[in-house]
């Protein structure tokens, strides 16, 4: 039977990335129907809502969400749709899988490390305070609760995937408290896992050894902002932003999307590379129990990264996003 999934369009170079994949998982077979959604500023623009509430009804009914990215206004304006939508949902654990692929050279081999990021917490809980007009006050909260389920989810994840160790990124050097919080609770947990190899890194020391040696990390698990630094960085370890997937996930509701932003910089040049919206579609399907169908993507993917004759410019390539997907539907076909 297939299952009903909403789409959220979003901003920039959203809608034309969602039109790519969606026909993709058309092409490979998927066995889904779409609820689709405009979603974001545009969406603001056009309507008055962010989020119409008929998008927010069908993602309580279909519990699984593959959205696009929202553009986000910077130091002023609406508050990011993506951290309401991650707190609303209880989305707790945001995991991103950064692999270097063969086919794609950057200065780096081999990189292989999943990042847990806590999702609903941290300075992303946005509480500022105007103290006086020359200070400002920003609230970093961190919580056992919200700790305890993420360093959890991370060596479980280990403990099933066959992975070897997991680095806790943290800044308890400073915030003695509030990362000693989280690095202590991160010590309890790893006592369970005797299997699993574990260590801490502080954050400064962590963006260096990324670069220095990405192939000592496997697993790491951090608090929301290190987390959101850590992943930018390590697309760049892989080829970069347009490569880099993700899943939200929570105990009840489940959100797949690319780690980058809305790109404006490019949006309607149909240049945008839709891998990385396609292998969070990827992992969505691999959620909803879709494997061979997953993996008939993720095989065609490889191939047309492989032939390198069609790909986006990111890649170095000059072919436009919808030839890169229509090099992806053949080698499906
Ligand atoms: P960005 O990730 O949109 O872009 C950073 C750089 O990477 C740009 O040069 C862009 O062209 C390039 N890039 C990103 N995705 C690409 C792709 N698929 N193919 C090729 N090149 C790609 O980051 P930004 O410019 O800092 O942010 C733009 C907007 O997106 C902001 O409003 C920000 O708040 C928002 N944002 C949203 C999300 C989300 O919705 N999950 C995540 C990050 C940023």
């Amino acid at each position: 039977m297939k299952k009903t999934i909403t789409v959220f369009k979003g901003d920039g170079i959203g809608p034309e990335i969602t039109d790519c994949v969606l026909e993709i998982l058309e092409a490979a077979g998927a066995e889904l129907d779409y609820e689709i959604f405009n979603v974001g500023e545009a969406e603001w623009k056009r309507n008055g809502a962010l989020i119409p509430d008929e998008a927010y009804a069908s993602f309580e009914r279909n519990r699984v969400l593959l959205k696009s990215p929202i553009t986000t206004p910077i130091g002023h304006g609406f508050r990011s749709l993506n951290v309401t939508l991650r707190n609303k949902y209880d989305l707790y654990a945001n995991i991103r899988p950064a692999k270097s692929n063969a086919a794609v050279k950057t200065p780096f081999s081999n990189v292989d490390m999943v990042i847990f990021r806590e999702n609903t917490e941290d300075l992303y809980v946005g509480v500022e305070k105007m103290i006086d007009e020359d200070t400002v006050h920003a609230t970093k909260i961190i919580t056992r609760k919200a700790s305890t389920r993420i360093i959890r989810d991370a060596f479980e994840y280990a403990k099933n995937h066959g992975r070897k160790k997991v680095t806790c990124v943290h800044k308890a050097n400073i915030l003695k408290m509030s990362d000693g919080l989280f690095l202590s609770i991160f010590e309890e947990i790893a006592k369970e896992y005797p299997e699993i190899e574990h260590d801490d890194k502080i954050i400064d020391n962590t963006c260096m050894q990324m670069v220095m040696n990405p192939n000592q990390f496997d697993i790491i698990v951090t608090p929301n902002l290190y987390g959101d630094l850590l992943s930018d960085l390590a697309s760049g370890l892989i080829g970069g932003l347009g490569l880099l997937p993700s899943s939200n996930l929570g105990t009840d509701y489940a959100m797949f999307e690319a780690v980058h932003g809305s790109a404006p910089d490019i949006a309607g040049k149909h240049i945008a590379n839709p891998t990385a919206l396609l292998w969070s579609a990827c992992m969505m399907l691999e959620y909803l129990g879709q494997k061979d169908c997953a993996a008939k993507i993720r095989g065609a993917v490889d191939e047309v990264l492989e032939d390198g004759t069609c790909l986006t410019p990111d890649l170095h390539g000059m072919a436009t996003t919808e030839e890169y997907r229509d090099a992806i539907i053949k080698k499906i076909k």
